[in-house]
């Protein structure tokens, strides 16, 4: 059970939502304006933020930014432009994962156990994993390319870690989303494709020119060079 704060200025898909995970044991607290989101994230501390990027009052990435100048609370985005820059801009904004308009109950609520899993992780191995350049730091959460530090978001850096600690291997999309997302497989679920071509950006290369993250069609993603 957790207490979630829904922002969403859709009357109609508010109220479902909210039904649905009650019904699922989890506290709802609704808000139809970003401000209004910002002031009961402050008064209510939910433990975790399902954030429409397309309110009336604020610009959903605005409503982030602010947000995260005020709590670290995890934070779900939820939007209905189904292009990935949309997605990739709000993770940068400091989102911790996404959904796409139209989801199910059931697809939400587990999205909101993984990030709270997520948020409050239990033992963190502390094995430190060096790979090609890369340096990882399970403990500390630090990551390193050929020594400069690298700026991850959270499931970046999971995902990095993952990886990186199997380079060599081909790491399938389903097994990324079962291990590292923890939610169930989809094949229509761009998650992977998006963080990958993120994490790409931030490794300075890119899906035509790769040269650590190599994507093994129809198979999954491998970390490394073939030896
Ligand atoms: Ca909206």
């Amino acid at each position: 059970m957790a207490k979630v704060l829904i922002v969403e200025d859709d009357a109609t898909i508010r109220t479902g939502v909210l039904k649905a995970l009650a019904g699922r044991g989890h506290v709802v607290v609704p808000a139809a304006t970003a401000l209004e989101g910002l002031r009961l994230a402050v008064a209510e501390a939910p433990d975790v933020v399902l954030l429409d990027l397309g309110l009336p009052d604020l610009d959903g990435r605005e409503a982030l930014r602010m947000l995260r100048a005020v709590s670290q609370v995890p934070v779900i985005v939820v939007t209905a432009r189904r292009t990935e820059g949309e997605m990739v801009r709000a993770l940068d904004a400091g989102a911790d994962d996404y959904v796409v308009k139209p989801y199910g109950a059931e697809q939400i609520d587990a999205r909101i156990r993984a990030v709270l899993r997520r948020s409050a992780p239990p033992d963190p191995p502390s094995t430190v994993v060096e790979a090609d350049g890369v340096r990882i730091d399970p403990r500390a959460r630090t990551a390193t390319l050929d020594g400069a530090p690298l700026e991850l978001t959270p499931r970046e850096f999971d995902l990095l870690h993952y990886l990186a600690a199997r380079a060599g291997a081909v790491v399938s999309k389903r097994e990324l989303l079962t291990e590292v997302w923890q939610v169930p497989y989809s094949a229509a679920d761009k998650t992977v494709d998006v963080h990958l071509s993120w994490l790409r950006r931030k490794l300075g290369e890119t899906a035509l020119e790769p040269r650590r993250l190599h994507t093994v069609r129809r198979v999954g993603v491998r970390f490394g060079r073939l030896p």
